[in-house]
């Protein structure tokens, strides 16, 4: 068997350069005469590693000095949690933008913490745009404004930071991080789960704006206190520290490929050729808006609901894998996070175009 192009939605594709380093390095890392993850997390060679990696993101990103960075666990679905445990107080108000499968989870979990507020969702359009700024309801009292700039699930991205005035705005960015250049002094607090485009699942990335910390409540365990994790430098316990090396080796390959600014680019040349081929087939559909199309994961369907099985099925023998739709959207679903190559659209819209020559 070989390689397959992977589309998965998370965990997904990583690197090449980077598995085969990892690789090379798992049985002694650097001078440590250990892998990476058998050695300490508090000795100067693990620290050393912590500290350039943060680093390096805060170069890929742009990361103002007030900014906080945090390497922590659970997921983005603990964070959910967490976030309005931290930064609202219990009843207070938190304003919610719901654009997708992932934006109403983080609003269902934070509804036993705060007063959940939806202020703006585009459900009632199966979640297949984003509604105008200008219809949003926020209230000026709420503790902060919640949204996902990138629904994984139905294929939809905000193509700008949407303006919240001096509300702290906090975005889920767990499947479009790193994949185009933002500007961070426009957030409050940036997250996201590793397994999309920063390494392994099991991490989270969170970059906070230090003001912010000092509302972390003193009367919650400090395992669950950002203010506390950040104080220790995201040592209060054991980190994640395969997670924390495997996304260190993602940034330095980053940095390699000319950094965010070059990998959007060529985020964007692989969303055009499938887009473009997509609309143009008169065989395969996407559903979202134009304007709200995602980057990184593209829904589609095909003309016949019969057809979709044995799509599966060639696509795989043609080395293209994990291409199935999610449950709640169906059809197909291609995600070609920052690790994709064009190379694997290219083969994806040559084997797109010769099944719907077959089928049409
Ligand atoms: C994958 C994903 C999640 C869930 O991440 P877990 O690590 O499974 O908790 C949350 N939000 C978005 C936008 C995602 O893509």
């Amino acid at each position: 068997m070989t390689r397959a192009y992977n589309f998965s939605a998370g965990p997904a594709a990583l690197p090449e350069p980077v598995l085969r380093r990892a690789q090379a390095e798992m049985l002694e890392w650097g001078k440590a005469r250990a892998g990476v993850m058998e050695i300490s997390h508090r000795g100067k060679d693990f620290i050393a590693l912590a500290q350039k990696s943060e680093q390096d993101l805060r170069t890929l990103m742009a990361i103002p000095a007030n900014y906080k960075v945090l390497f922590l666990q659970g997921g983005a679905t603990q964070h959910f949690a967490q976030i309005p445990m931290n930064f609202a107080r219990r009843g207070q108000i938190a304003d919610y933008i719901v654009t997708g499968h992932w934006g109403e989870k983080a609003a269902k979990e934070a509804k036993s913490l705060v007063d959940v507020r939806i202020a703006a969702s585009s459900e009632g359009g199966k979640f297949t745009a984003i509604p105008p700024r200008a219809l949003w309801h926020l209230d000026a009292d709420a503790a902060y404004v919640h949204y996902t700039p990138n629904e994984t699930i139905h294929g939809v991205e905000f193509h700008d930071v949407p303006d919240v005035g001096d509300l702290p705005l906090i975005a889920d960015m767990s499947s479009d991080i790193l994949s185009a250049p933002v500007d961070v002094s426009k957030f409050g607090i940036i997250y996201a789960g590793a397994q999309k485009n920063i390494g392994a699942s099991g991490l989270v990335v969170m970059i906070v704006r230090e003001d912010l910390l000092a509302r972390c409540p003193k009367d919650i365990p400090k395992i669950f206190n950002y203010a506390e994790h950040a104080a220790n430098e995201s040592m209060l316990n054991t980190p994640n520290t395969f997670g924390w090396y495997l996304a260190s080796l993602v940034f330095e390959w980053l940095l390699e490929q000319g950094g965010v600014a070059a990998i959007d680019a060529r985020n964007r040349a692989k969303a055009d050729l499938l887009y473009g081929y997509i609309d143009n087939s008169g065989f395969y559909k996407n559903p979202v808006e134009k304007s709200a199309r995602s980057r990184m994961n593209v829904p589609f369907t095909l003309p016949r609901e019969e057809l979709d099985a044995a799509f599966l099925k060639e696509a795989e023998s043609h080395g293209l894998m994990a291409l199935k739709g999610h449950r709640a959207v169906g059809g197909m679903r291609a995600s070609i996070y920052n690790a994709m190559p064009l190379q694997g659209v290219q083969a994806l819209v040559d084997f797109m175009k010769d099944f719907a020559a077959r089928n049409g």
